[in-house]
């Protein structure tokens, strides 16, 4: 602490002549993300937190400026991940800790989780789901500058219907299922409806997730019933609005993505049973599909192996898991807006790349994919004047890769360099 007015006075004595330090860095290619066009050879300059220029050839840097050699590499904006659920992870016995955790056991993972996905060059994240509101605290945490980790929108609780997928209570005993209602992100009627919106306001939340069909991972019956009436939807997309906060839909059947659609939500997440009617009507309303097509290849792996999910679960894990790679090849192709998303906590943390290749190999060129985790994400969010691409004035979130990830999509698994706000978490 000693060495701060030093510091200070540095500072102030750079800023009065003028001479701020800048960092220079030199890409070999950039993939600015407003098209589906790369640069060759470029200087990005950043200064404090915001890009400030971009220059042609590979600009000397002045004496106080930093450079950054990315010569052989091809740089692009931080990576955007649409579906995490950043507190959690699935594996064996994960059922189990609803029962055995506190809040601060989720606080601590999420933390753990939450630097594995920024070093893994996703430097924001839209958390769709959480336990506790923990993480409201860690996104709070991360402004401050406590915690490592991505720029987070989160919609803390997901709210559901009474055993709709995320009733906190599925599948538990009598004695400790209890009735949970809109506070706990179950609702049953426009009022409720309005009231979990409202308390997720009040708690923090950036934006509302409900789960408009069954799911596969819920102890529940059906992966694809509906499970809100039509002026339930309403009820939380007029109140959302007025919040200014979107509605992000976890959806698998047909009926629930429809109503859902209808009622004006801003987001379907895994879309397993889209077909060319829903295709058309998101087209019309301009709602955005968050295909997970990694955490289907997950549960489908997993559902293999005897024991690891409940019964109940498992054959619902089986059917679905596998159908969403084809629906998002189907979507892409019909014209779909598509952002990038894995329902990360489903896969491992910091294993968020990997979608990449799963868009790939259903048929989206690597530029697009790479476009639906950066410009698309970002107007997703609604963060389009910031986030998602390499542009002067944008806040500096830059991630690089060693080579072209173009010619090899693996690539965007082995991020090598990562900068948040101006800041350099990682250089390699
Ligand atoms: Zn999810």
């Amino acid at each position: 602490m000693k060495n701060t007015p030093l510091i200070l006075g540095a500072a102030l004595l750079s800023t009065s002549l003028g001479i701020q330090a800048a960092t220079y860095i030199h890409a070999g290619k950039l993939i600015t993300a407003t098209d589906n066009k790369v640069m060759e050879k470029v200087t990005v300059i950043v200064d404090e937190n915001r890009i400030t220029d971009i220059q042609k050839g590979f600009t000397r840097a002045g004496e106080d400026d930093r450079l950054i050699d990315l010569s052989d590499s091809t740089l692009m904006p931080g990576l955007i991940d649409m579906h995490t659920h950043i507190s959690s992870q699935q594996g064996p016995g994960a059922y189990m800790e609803r029962f055995t955790l506190n809040e601060a056991d989720y606080s601590f993972k999420a933390v753990h989780f939450a630097g594995k996905t920024l070093q893994a060059g996703f430097t924001t994240i839209r958390n769709l789901g959480d336990s506790y509101n923990e993480s409201v605290a860690l996104r709070k945490a991360i402004e401050k500058g406590l915690v490592q980790g991505p720029r987070i929108y989160t919609a803390a609780k997901s709210i559901a219907t009474t055993g709709g997928h995320a009733d906190p209570t599925n599948g538990r005993a009598k004695v400790l299922m209890g009735d949970p209602g809109p506070q706990e992100g179950v609702v049953n009627g426009v009022a409720d409806a309005r009231k979990a919106v409202r308390q997720r306001y009040k708690d923090g939340a950036d934006l509302i997730k409900i789960t408009a069909t069954g799911g596969v991972l819920s102890v529940a019956k059906s992966g694809q019933n509906p499970q809100f009436m039509t002026d339930e939807l309403q009820a939380i997309v007029n109140t959302a609005k007025d919040y200014e906060m979107k509605v992000a839909v976890h959806a698998h059947g047909k009926e629930g993505m429809i109503r859902a659609i209808k009622a004006g939500v801003d987001s379907i997440e895994h879309g397993t049973y889209m077909d060319d009617e829903v295709f058309a009507l998101m087209k019309k309303h301009g709602t955005y599909y968050v295909p997970t097509v990694l955490a289907g290849a997950w549960v489908a792996e997993k559902a293999k192996i005897d024991g690891f999910f409940p019964d109940l679960v498992r054959p619902k894990a089986a059917a679905i898991g596998p159908l969403i790679k084809e629906t998002f090849a189907r979507a892409y192709k019909a014209g779909v807006n598509i952002a990038f998303g894995t329902d990360s906590g489903v896969s491992a943390h910091g294993d968020n790349g990997q979608e990449f290749r799963l868009m790939t190999e259903a048929g989206m060129p690597a530029i697009e994919a790479i476009r639906a985790a950066t410009y698309h994400a970002a107007r997703l969010l609604g963060a389009q004047d910031n986030l998602g691409t390499v542009e002067k004035g944008k806040l500096a979130d830059l991630v690089a890769v060693e080579g072209d990830p173009l010619e090899d999509i693996n690539l965007m698994t082995h991020i090598s360099f990562v900068m948040k706000d101006g800041q350099v978490i990682k250089l390699n």
